[in-house]
């Protein structure tokens, strides 16, 4: 097999045999970098390479050329290859149109020439955007194979857990793969003993949770330390931008999380409004780049390990963990964030993981398609993933007890949504029960009037009804009604806060009734609920953990 494939593509010589030689210079031994004068030549080649088995991880295409624009040709390519990272190349008097057209062609960047000199202008972001390809790329005949049953729970969990610590894996549907029943035969597993996750030297794990696949990969689900400076529990986006400032400050910091990094913000397919990334960025790439960063400054980062409790003794908190194991540190962070509530319609608990999913639209999206699949909620995040898997899904339905998104959407999704025809809105109504044979076939939906209708659906993914993950906190950290946590100013004005506050000095923002036990994001009342609020508390809260230290 060849390398994977870089193309550029330009109707200009000069700026063509330009690219060409600042790609060539820099990635030849990595990539093949290839070529077109043209659109359509492009196009021609983006499908011959398809037709070789090729992987192209990148397009470079200038916006204005006869023919076909270069917004077009990257729309295009994305139907091919769609993981393929696009960069359009435009000249400065053209950027308007470049910002206008990342919501059209799904732009990853813009470079507007010149771009000289490219050490500064070119590689950066060519870097950064191969990096993040690299992440997701599994060649062929490489890497894990995860076989098991579409509608299976287990499966379902694997995936999850594998797409969130972002591992490329191959999924294979035994009921439709016959290369999943040859594998699983020559291996002498039962369908009975699936999923099996398949290792490169084949090897393979029958029926593994979460924590086993983890050890295998070599992933850390053990502290190293006795005692940290500072533990931080949920690696959300608060969880860890404050494990990026407390290593990078120099604490001994550790940073756990009970499935994967990311949080919410790591199910999301495109973050739009978040600070920098001009033409969005998916939760799994904006996680790749924070771990990575954590990592490097020295953070310990130990998942899947769930907190389970807290206990406070002479001001060392001792945090158990739900395989009973125990750490200790001088402050916590609870960036534990929120999860969705279990939807109160029949037939829901029964089909949860074979078809009834929580926010998991990333993870199985790509097993819709063709199907009917419904997003029950009215919020930015089912908007996101209606879009993501419109791309996937033959059909979408929004399903939603109001009469309109207007109100819970925010206005560029419902745009996108309005434009994307094979996304239909379900207003007044509500998911009654949930139908099936072993998986999830037909959904009764209760309409405004009163009505029953009962449709065929294949997949239900639920964006509704938040609440905090704070039930693991100690009885000292007082929270709201909700179970929200209580911090800094808003504590003195607890009827509770007398009985339970028994320092000189007051609570410092984000502290939570307990000295030194800090919380930032969504777990926190009060909290904005997004991404860049949670990582602006996160890197907060470890400014506050430093005073704390220095007051012990
Ligand atoms: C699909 C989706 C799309 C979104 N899109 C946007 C957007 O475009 N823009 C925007 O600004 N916001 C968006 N949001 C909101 C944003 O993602 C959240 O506000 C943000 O993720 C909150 O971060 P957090 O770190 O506080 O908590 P979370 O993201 O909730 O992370 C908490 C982490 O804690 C872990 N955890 C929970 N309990 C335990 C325990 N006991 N022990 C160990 N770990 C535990 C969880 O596994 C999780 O990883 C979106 C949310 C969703 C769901």
């Amino acid at each position: 097999m060849n390398k994977p494939a870089l193309l550029v593509v330009d109707d200009d010589p000069q700026v063509l045999a330009a690219v060409r030689r600042d790609l060539r210079g820099r990635y030849r031994e990595s990539y093949m970098v290839v070529s077109a004068a043209s659109g359509e030549e492009a196009l021609a080649t983006i499908r011959e390479l398809k037709a070789r088995g090729d992987a192209l991880a990148l397009v470079i295409s200038d916006q204005r050329m006869p023919g076909m624009q270069g917004t077009d040709l990257l729309a295009q390519s994305r139907d091919i290859y769609p993981q393929a990272r696009r960069v359009l190349l435009t000249a400065y008097s053209d950027v308007d149109a470049a910002i206008k057209a990342i919501n059209v062609a799904h732009l990853d960047h813009y470079l507007s020439k010149p771009w000289d000199p490219p050490e500064e202008c070119l590689f950066p972001v060519i870097d950064d955007l191969l990096d993040g390809w690299q992440a997701e790329y599994l060649p062929e005949a490489k890497g894990l194979r995860l076989v098991g049953h579409q509608w299976s729970p287990r499966s379902h969990a694997i995936k999850d857990f594998l797409a969130g610590n972002l591992v490329p894996y191959r999924w294979l549907d035994v009921d439709r793969s016959a290369d999943a029943r040859t594998l699983i035969a020559a291996a002498g597993i039962v369908t009975s003993d699936l999923p099996a996750l398949f290792f490169e030297d084949g090897s393979a794990l029958r029926n593994p949770d979460p924590r086993q696949v983890a050890e295998r990969l070599g992933k850390s689900v053990s502290a190293s330390l006795n005692l940290y400076d500072l533990v931080i529990a949920g690696a959300g986006p608060s969880g860890l931008a404050a494990a990026v400032y407390g290593a990078s400050e120099g604490l001994k910091t550790l940073l756990l999380d009970r499935h994967a990094p990311g949080g919410q913000a790591g199910s999301s397919s495109k973050i739009e409004n978040y600070l920098g990334f001009p033409a969005g960025v998916s939760g799994s790439e904006l996680t790749r780049r924070a771990v990575a960063q954590a990592q490097r400054l020295g953070a310990e980062l130990l998942v899947p390990v769930e907190v389970t409790g807290v206990s406070i003794d002479e001001g060392y908190k001792h945090l158990t963990l739900s395989d009973g194991r125990e750490i200790l540190t001088r402050t916590l962070v609870a960036a534990t964030g929120m999860e969705y509530r279990e939807h109160p319609a029949a037939g829901v608990n029964t089909f949860t993981g074979a078809g009834v999913y929580y926010g998991a639209a990333t993870t199985e999206a790509s097993v819709c398609s063709n199907q009917r699949v419904i997003v029950v909620g009215g919020g930015n995040s089912a908007g996101q993933a209606a879009m993501h898997l419109s791309r996937y899904a033959r059909d979408v339905q929004i399903v939603i007890r109001r009469d309109s998104l207007r109100d819970t959407m925010s206005r560029y999704l419902i745009d996108q949504i309005e434009k994307t025809p094979n996304i239909r809105l379900g207003a007044q109504t509500e998911v009654a029960r949930v139908e099936g044979n072993g998986h999830v076939e037909r959904v009764a939906f209760k309409r405004g009037d009163g009505a029953i209708d009962v449709e065929d659906v294949d997949a239900v993914f639920v964006f509704i009804g938040t609440r905090p993950r704070s039930d693991w906190l100690p009885d000292g950290v007082l929270r709201d009604d909700k179970g929200f946590v209580i911090t800094g100013r808003d504590l003195p004005a607890d009827g509770r806060y007398a009985r339970t506050w028994k320092q000189r000095r007051e609570p410092m923002a984000l502290e939570t009734s307990a000295p030194g036990v800090f919380a930032a994001g969504d777990i926190r009342a009060g909290a904005m609920n997004r991404v860049a609020s949670a990582v602006g508390e996160g890197s907060m809260a470890v400014r506050f953990v430093h005073e704390y230290l220095a007051l012990t």
